[in-house]
């Protein structure tokens, strides 16, 4: 299905998690928002991971090949992580885990940051903020942000409360920030309504049954 008919889904309470889940089943068929080059700018746009003047530069200076070639690395990056939490979830991670995480080290090592004196918002201490910044220079450069959320993942996320949906044939992930950790569904507009349907469906038909 063509991803420009659908919003990426923002559900995973991760940005990490909401990478993975940019190609999802709902139902039956997959839809992949990071399809090609355009897919990955907007899908970066939505994420709020890269500002629009960055995107815009990068947008210009690459070719369409160059975009989509960043884009099928993404997808990689995408698939190879999304085995890393799946084999994973539900359980805290261990020291380890480190070693499998290699390819994202070697990721993060490609990143061109700097720091930068900015004015500070109405909540902060001091008039001026130090805050890290990238050179968005290359396509590349948009593999960074997305290194960086998966990076915040292992590091801060508690895996215990990593999820997959309950929905039957729902590909989504999501970390569980609820208390006493009950989420079951990527969202109740989704999966969780489907299930309530299926339930009171079920429950009917042991009336008639009885
Ligand atoms: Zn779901």
């Amino acid at each position: 299905m063509d991803y420009r008919q659908i919003p990426a889904i923002f559900v995973a309470d991760a940005p990490g998690l909401d990478f993975l889940n940019s190609v999802a089943t709902l139902v039956d068929e997959p839809v992949d928002s990071i399809v090609d080059g355009e897919g990955l700018l907007r899908w970066l746009s939505q994420a709020g991971m890269v500002p629009p003047g960055a995107l815009a530069g990068i947008r210009e200076r690459s070719t369409p090949e160059q975009l989509d070639a960043i884009a099928a690395q993404a997808r990689g990056l995408r698939e190879w992580f999304r085995g890393y939490v799946k084999a994973r979830k539900g359980r805290a991670l261990a020291a380890s885990d480190l070693r499998d995480l290699a390819p994202l080290n070697q990721l993060l090592a490609r990143d061109v940051q700097h720091r930068e004196i900015v004015a500070g918002g109405p909540g902060d201490a001091g008039v001026f903020l130090l805050r890290a910044t990238r050179r968005w220079e290359s396509a590349e450069s948009l593999l960074m942000p997305i290194a960086e959320a998966l990076a915040k993942l292992v590091c801060e996320e508690d895996f215990t409360h990593v999820k997959a949906c309950e929905g039957p044939k729902c590909t989504l992930l999501f970390a569980d920030h609820t208390r006493g950790h009950a989420r079951r569904w990527c969202s109740m507009a989704i999966c969780g309504n489907r299930a309530k349907v299926a339930a009171h469906r079920a429950r009917l038909k042991q009336k008639k049954v009885s």
